[in-house]
């Protein structure tokens, strides 16, 4: 059974190119990981990082962001890697503000961009 802790990854569009460096800049660190993402995000990620073991999920506007909310309230997604653009109007707007509102009731690390994501990495162990 794999006893590693979760994380999960989420980038807005905009946001998808820097999620994917930063992923390919910590490559390593997160591979200490089980590993859950948005299914566009997953993908981008993958790519990068080919010796990450990613499960993709459903894409966020199509209900991914949900799924990672309900991993989060079952106690299975343990730390939150959230590239949000705060310029561009979302379809799923409440999504999105669900699952921020979701790793706040549960108090677990959520970094909503890279500055705090390069932190959190390194201090943070699966
Ligand atoms: P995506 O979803 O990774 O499938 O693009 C992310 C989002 O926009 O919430």
């Amino acid at each position: 059974m794999d006893s590693r802790k979760c994380v999960a990854l989420i980038a807005h569009d905009q946001k998808k190119d820097d999620l994917a460096a930063f992923a390919q800049a910590n490559e390593v660190e997160l591979g200490l990981w089980k590993i859950v993402a948005t299914g566009t995000t997953g993908g981008r990620v993958q790519e990068a990082c080919p010796s990450l073991d990613i499960t993709r999920l459903k894409s966020g506007p199509l209900g991914g962001d949900q799924q990672i909310g309900a991993m989060i309230a079952t106690g299975n997604v343990h730390m939150l890697i959230f590239f949000t653009d705060p310029l561009t109007a979302m379809p799923h707007d409440v999504d999105v503000k669900a699952l921020m509102r979701l790793a706040t009731v549960y108090d677990i690390p959520m970094a909503l961009n890279r500055a705090t994501a390069e932190r959190l990495i390194d201090f943070q162990h699966p």
